[in-house]
């Protein structure tokens, strides 16, 4: 990529159909759908692709579960949908990761066991699957398999 000839390039091309400010990950996605859908897109970036906040991201695409814990339940109900539809419509770049939150005492269990099973019945048709609630003796035989 060299930015000075994409710059001329640039001048030449007076007509576009989208043009989007911000080579994130928002604008980056976006340029892929529209250009995808055929139209012809010009991405603006100021400083670098994915050079902002989307560098910093863990990349997981989580459904909002800490809103849960605000007690933002429309949030955590449009982020589990997003991640639902993401998984469908981009299977080739999404995975699902099953993770293991370890619970040190009865209260925290009762709090992630009721939170998580929430957050499984609020993914509705979207889910992945119900949560597991595992003994450290399952666990291991897990982890050692
Ligand atoms: C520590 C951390 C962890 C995170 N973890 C997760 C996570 O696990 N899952 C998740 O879904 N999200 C996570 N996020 C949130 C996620 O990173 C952001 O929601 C996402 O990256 C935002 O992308 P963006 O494209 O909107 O913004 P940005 O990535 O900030 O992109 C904006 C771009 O616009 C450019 N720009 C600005 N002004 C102009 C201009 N005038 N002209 C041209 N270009 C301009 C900037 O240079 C920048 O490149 C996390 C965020 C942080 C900070």
């Amino acid at each position: 990529m060299n930015r000075e000839e994409q710059v001329k390039q640039l001048q030449n091309n007076a007509a576009w159909d989208v043009i989007i400010i911000g080579g994130g990950a928002t604008g980056l996605g976006a340029a892929v759908d529209s250009a995808t859908r055929g139209y012809k897109t010009l991405l603006v970036e100021k400083y670098d692709f994915a050079k902002g906040t989307s560098s910093k991201a863990t990349k997981l695409v989580h459904g909002g579960v800490r809103y849960l814990a605000q007690g933002n339940i429309k949030l955590v109900k449009e982020a589990l949908r997003e991640r639902g539809l993401l998984l469908k419509n981009a299977a080739h770049i999404c995975h699902t990761m099953p993770f293991v939150i370890p619970c040190y005492s009865w209260f925290s269990k009762i709090f992630y066991g009721i939170g998580l099973k929430m957050y499984d019945a609020l993914s509705g048709k979207l889910g992945l699957g119900s949560t597991k609630i595992l003994s450290k003796k399952r666990l291991l035989n897990t982890c050692h398999k």
